[in-house]
């Protein structure tokens, strides 16, 4: 039988992380023959209600899960963890200056970079899902410099399924038969969702998106935008935000960073920029990849249009003052 593996959530009595725990104890993240232990984080005033989400596991009798630790202290819940998802982090609120939300999850990343580095299993591979994920993603990395940065990441699945999605509807078609899209740049409003490059499966061979929808205008406007908002308009449907696909996406990328992609398909992830595309080198920037043997690789040599290029470097410039402020946060 396999060793379990240790899964860390943080935020994990919140609403994503709601979702999260029992795919992760389903199997949906490692299959069905990997047993799993996990690690939940919350903080005090959120205890009551992780210790409820425990005794839900519990009831569950997920064959398996065998183990969970549910905890306010973040080196218990650190310690010998493989996995960290970390949803954690403190909320927009009405009024809050985007600096001052900036302040308090810099701080929150510095200090779990921290008890990651000290106390989880080497070969840790984090991924960073709450806001702003790129830049929370980005300190963890600076905090924790014995972690390898090829470990540490942020979601930007979510919009890439998202996009997957729309393209699915549009063209009538499966959305397990379209592939390839990319999202560039930051989990944020200024994404580039691009599907220059995205085909779909049809019974005369892989298609060309772009072809196949022959609508350039609503693939540079609407369809971007759709993506970029999604969001926000499932806030205003649901009165609640995206919990459940972003838990499955948070999912998808795990699963696929650990077990690899499928041969001649790549998903988004956002990882630490070596100046590929000319995205400044330094920042935590959604890139197209592929992952073989536990590891990601940024897909090289795609074109890149005058009108692609722009979003691009858009996005970049938006990461590297959030660094700026973030850095700032720090002094
Ligand atoms: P959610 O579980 O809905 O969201 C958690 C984080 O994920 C937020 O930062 C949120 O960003 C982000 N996020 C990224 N993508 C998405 C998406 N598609 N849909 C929704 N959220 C997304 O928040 P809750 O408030 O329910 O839970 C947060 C938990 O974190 C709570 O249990 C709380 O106690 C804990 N917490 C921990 C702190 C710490 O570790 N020190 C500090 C504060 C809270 P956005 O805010 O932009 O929606």
């Amino acid at each position: 039988a396999k060793e379990p593996v240790r899964i860390l959530v943080t935020g994990a009595a919140g609403q994503i992380g709601y979702a999260l725990v029992p795919m992760i104890a389903r199997g949906v993240v490692l299959g069905a023959d990997q047993p799993v232990i996990l690690h939940m984080l919350d903080i005090a005033p959120a205890a009551e209600a992780l210790n409820g989400v425990k005794m839900e596991l519990v009831d569950a009798a997920f064959p398996l899960l065998k183990g969970v630790i549910a905890t306010t202290d973040v080196v218990e819940a650190c310690t010998g963890v493989n996995i960290a998802i970390m949803v954690g982090g403190f909320p927009r609120k009405e009024g809050m200056e985007r600096k001052d939300v900036m302040s308090k999850n810099v701080s929150i990343y510095k200090s779990q970079a921290s008890a990651l580095e000290k106390h989880a299993a080497a070969n840790c591979k984090v991924v960073v899902v709450a806001n702003p994920a790129n830049t929370n993603a980005l300190i963890l990395k600076e905090f924790a410099p014995s972690i390898p940065e090829k470990n540490i990441t942020c979601l930007t699945r979510l919009d890439h399924n998202r996009a997957l999605g729309q393209i699915s509807e549009r063209l009538n078609v499966q959305v397990c038969d379209v592939k390839n899209v990319i999202i560039w740049g930051n989990h944020s409003s200024t994404q580039y969702p691009d599907v220059s490059h995205a085909t779909v499966k049809t019974p005369s061979g892989e298609k060309p998106v772009p072809a196949l929808v022959a609508d350039d205008a609503w693939l540079k406007g609407e369809f971007i935008s759709t993506v970029q908002q999604r969001g926000a308009a499932i806030i205003k449907a649901r009165k609640l935000s995206s919990a459940l696909s972003a838990a499955s996406s948070a999912c998808d990328h795990i699963r696929d960073w650990v077990l690899g992609t499928p041969e001649g398909t790549w998903v988004s992830m956002g990882v630490y920029s070596d100046g590929s595309y000319n995205v400044p080198a330094g920042l935590i920037y959604s890139f197209p990849v592929t992952c073989r043997n536990g590891e990601w690789k940024i897909v090289q040599g795609l074109s890149i249009d005058e009108f692609s290029r722009k979003k691009l470097d858009l996005t970049a410039e938006e990461l590297t003052e959030e660094k700026a402020l973030a850095y700032s946060c720090l002094s």
